[in-house]
């Protein structure tokens, strides 16, 4: 009996080997991956494994890892790094299957999905009770639950209710050798290193989330909006720190460089000015007075008050993203790249970046805004785009662009991802990121717990 035959024992209808699945779930959003598909080279896996329940899912992972065969851990495949890339001898392994309300908990305000559950299923669930997860990335409608874990998502919200390694309360995962990890729900413990922090961010390296339990919290009333613009991205940066070391926390403060004010904001801002946006929110009585606090810093740091209109705008339009293959047909070579560092570096490593990035021959546009701060820094997220004469160029462009923000960023002390994660894309700085006794450590979690590498190889850790 073949491996494949074994797996369909196993599996039956839950196991596709049919072209049109292992096309579609050969990849994720990768820039990259999305050109091979364009230009006809996407390779395809040797099937696609769907199990509607952990158990199979951590016999799959048993058959799998008996067989010697590479196993590629899957949510929804909105990843934009390039962390699901099947290979010809490859099984992807779909939390499809594993979807759904398990239970919800109104008194401890806890509820918990399947990790195949997509992100806007599980919000639009928990609100008919009163809560909200609090976690909305730009992706909500296209990312899994166990996708966000994987990959230490951030959502629009993160300033005020933090990222999702602040609002996951419990895991479930397979782990590479088939047994199943489940981390006690308690609001916290001391005992030992919290091991939810292995597959936090394990890109799929170093087993498969079956389940993810959240810690709720109830629905705001609706927010005050307002926006301020600034002469500079500096000038806009001070003013956000000076809201944020006090303690005040909008759920969403967003400040956009002049290119992205005039690219998103044209109908509400000043040509030339950069927009700061501001959501609050909370407990009565909270978002009029931190509304009104945040109102007098922004002002004292030269900041003049924008029509509020540009939020409302924000809000109708922040799910909405150009498809890669639209932009390939006008020719355009383009990606985002998000980095984080503190308040001392940050206006410096906007300038680094930019410069480096259109440094680039054929790049077009580099823009950035900051969209999630804390209490000692924040990130940045830069948008480029090339435009090379010749489509074969597009790889070269993409990559010299991403080694000249990479190389910014590590020049300037800056952290390498603020939220898409490692993949593919940033693994050759991974060395820069954790240093050597970061990489050894590293290494020697993934050969403990998957000594043959079959887990996403080729994934987050460095060679
Ligand atoms: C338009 C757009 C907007 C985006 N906006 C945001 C944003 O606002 N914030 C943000 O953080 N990210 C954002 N992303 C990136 C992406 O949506 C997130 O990384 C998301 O968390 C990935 O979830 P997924 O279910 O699609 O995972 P996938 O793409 O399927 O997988 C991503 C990685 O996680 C692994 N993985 C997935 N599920 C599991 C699992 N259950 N167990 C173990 N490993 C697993 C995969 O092997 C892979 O390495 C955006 C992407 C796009 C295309």
């Amino acid at each position: 009996m073949t491996f494949l035959d074994e797996l369909a024992g196993l599996l039956g209808d839950e196991l596709l080997l049919d072209d049109h699945a292992r096309h579609s779930q050969a990849r994720d959003t990768w820039s990259r991956s999305e050109f091979d598909q364009w230009q006809g080279r996407l390779v395809m896996p040797a099937a696609i494994a769907v199990p509607s329940t952990t158990e199979k899912l951590a016999e799959t992972v048993r058959l799998c890892r008996a067989h010697g065969v590479p196993m590629i851990p899957r949510g929804a495949g909105s990843g934009c790094v390039g962390g699901v890339l099947a290979s010809s001898d490859s099984v992807v392994i779909s939390t499809e299957g594993l979807s759904g309300l398990r239970w919800l908990d109104p008194v401890d305000g806890l509820a918990s999905f399947g990790a195949g559950t997509m992100g806007i299923d599980a919000e639009n669930q928990v609100r008919q009770d009163g809560f909200t997860i609090g976690h909305w990335p730009q992706s909500i409608e296209i990312s899994s639950v166990g996708g966000w874990v994987a990959t230490r998502a951030s959502g629009q919200y993160s300033t005020a209710y933090g990222n999702i390694e602040d609002i996951v309360y419990s895991v479930e995962a397979v782990l590479p050798d088939g047994s199943i990890y489940r981390s006690r729900p308690t609001p916290r413990a001391s005992a030992g290193p919290d091991l939810r922090q292995l597959l936090l961010g394990s890109e799929g390296t170093l087993g498969i989330i079956t389940e993810v339990t959240f810690s709720l919290r109830p629905l705001p009333e609706p927010g005050v909006r307002q926006a301020f613009h600034f002469q500079d991205m500096t000038a806009g940066l001070d003013a956000i720190r000076s809201v944020i070391v006090p303690g005040w926390r909008p759920p969403v403060v967003r400040l956009y460089d002049a290119g992205e004010t005039r690219r998103h904001f044209r109908d509400h801002v000043p040509k030339g000015r950069c927009v700061a946006i501001f959501l609050h929110e909370g407990p009565p009585g909270h978002a009029a007075l931190e509304a009104s606090a945040v109102a007098e810093l922004c002002r004292t740091g030269g900041g003049e008050q924008a029509d509020p209109g540009a939020v409302d705008h924000w809000f109708e339009h922040r799910n909405t993203v150009p498809t890669w293959t639209e932009l390939f047909e006008q020719g355009l070579v383009a990606d985002t790249i998000e980095v984080a560092t503190g308040w001392r570096h940050l206006a410096r490593l906007y300038k680094a970046t930019i410069e480096a990035i259109k440094a680039v021959p054929t790049v077009v546009s580099a823009t950035a805004h900051t969209s999630h701060a804390y209490r000692s820094g924040a990130n940045l997220y830069f948008t480029f785009a090339a435009q090379p004469s010749d489509p074969q160029e597009y790889v070269s462009v993409y990559d010299a662009c991403w080694a000249a923000a990479m190389q910014a960023a590590i020049d300037c002390g800056a952290g390498i991802s603020h939220h898409h994660g490692i993949g593919r894309v940033r693994r050759p700085w991974m060395a820069d990121e954790l240093g050597d006794a970061g990489v050894g450590l590293l290494r020697a979690v993934k050969a403990a717990l998957d000594p043959d590498n079959l887990m996403n190889p080729g994934v987050l850790i460095p060679d």
